[in-house]
């Protein structure tokens, strides 16, 4: 009973090296859930926290701009950092070990490359960020071997990283558990991200078409239309507007498919917005 009030009112606890966080993590007892982040943490990566705390005994966020999932000519260098206020947050909802390594701490220049499986990773989010994917696996795996977690939490946000990551985790036999937390929205429906800041006021009105494109296609399928071709022909006409990336319908591995399923399938759209690529997605 004392151990628990303690737990409740210990301070939160912040590591930058590695093998300081193995070394402490070795001793814990119960469960561990695990919420990887590149920070600038808004209420879709909450929703993650809020999941870990409920299911675990501890929980673990990560604050890492993993440099290896950036191609040349990608914001990198301009990704949102608000460290201060992340840490802030994390000790609001109650984390119990924010992790905040630094690159050296994470890469070297001689280590083994692991490379997601191609037919993949190089679609959709993959066929314009070619090794895009390859650099989300080593930090996952990363990351996992440092904390070793009962748990780890991903959101359907990013459903094709997700996919692979599950993918990885089953064919290494990871023994951590993935599990999957839903999209949160603002109220007009837009998805939230980080990147959502790089957008001026006409642009997030303009960004809004992704999100109502799916709900046309929820309206559609509830008008009997399950059609991939038609489906996307109405996502793609009302988002005129914006650079269009892709408009897919994916079953649940990640290939594409001529008709919805119900409970299979998976509408994904990747488009720009001025500089800004923004991905949203729908789980049917
Ligand atoms: P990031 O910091 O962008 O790498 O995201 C860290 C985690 O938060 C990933 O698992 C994302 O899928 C998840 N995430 C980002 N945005 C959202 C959102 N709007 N709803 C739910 N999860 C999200």
């Amino acid at each position: 009973m004392l151990l628990l009030f303690y737990n409740k009112v210990a301070k939160m606890k912040i590591f930058e090296n590695p093998k300081e966080l193995m070394d402490y993590t070795k001793n814990l007892k119960g469960s561990i859930g695990f919420v990887p982040t590149m920070g600038a943490l808004h209420a879709g990566h909450l929703s993650l926290i809020k999941n870990s705390i409920r299911d675990n005994d501890l929980t673990i966020v990560s604050i890492f701009i993993n440099p290896t999932q950036f191609l040349p000519g990608e914001d990198l260098d301009k990704y949102p950092r608000k460290l201060e206020a992340d840490k802030k947050i994390c000790s609001l909802a109650g984390v119990d070990i924010v992790f905040i390594p630094t690159r050296e701490k994470i890469y070297s220049n001689t280590e083994p490359k692991v490379l997601a499986p191609n037919q993949k990773a190089y679609i959709l989010e993959g066929l314009k960020r070619p090794t895009h994917f390859d650099g989300v696996l080593t930090v996952v795996l990363k990351l996992l071997n440092i904390i070793n977690p009962t748990r780890a939490y991903f959101g359907k946000k990013d459903a094709q990283q997700l996919y692979l990551i599950q993918n990885m985790c089953r064919s290494l036999f990871l023994h951590v558990e993935i599990v999957p937390c839903e999209i949160v929205r603002e109220d007009d429906g837009l998805a939230l991200s980080s990147r959502n800041i790089y957008l001026s006021k006409e642009q997030r009105k303009e960004a809004l078409n992704i999100s109502k494109s799916l709900k046309l296609a929820s309206k559609a399928m509830m008008k009997d239309e399950f059609e991939s071709k038609n489906l996307k022909k109405i996502m793609r006409e009302n988002m005129k507007n914006l650079d269009i990336d892709y408009v897919e319908i994916v079953d649940r591995d990640f290939n594409r498919v001529d008709k919805v399923t119900l409970k299979q399938s998976i509408i994904l759209i990747g488009a720009k917005v001025g500089d800004t690529r923004l991905i949203d997605n729908l789980w049917i």
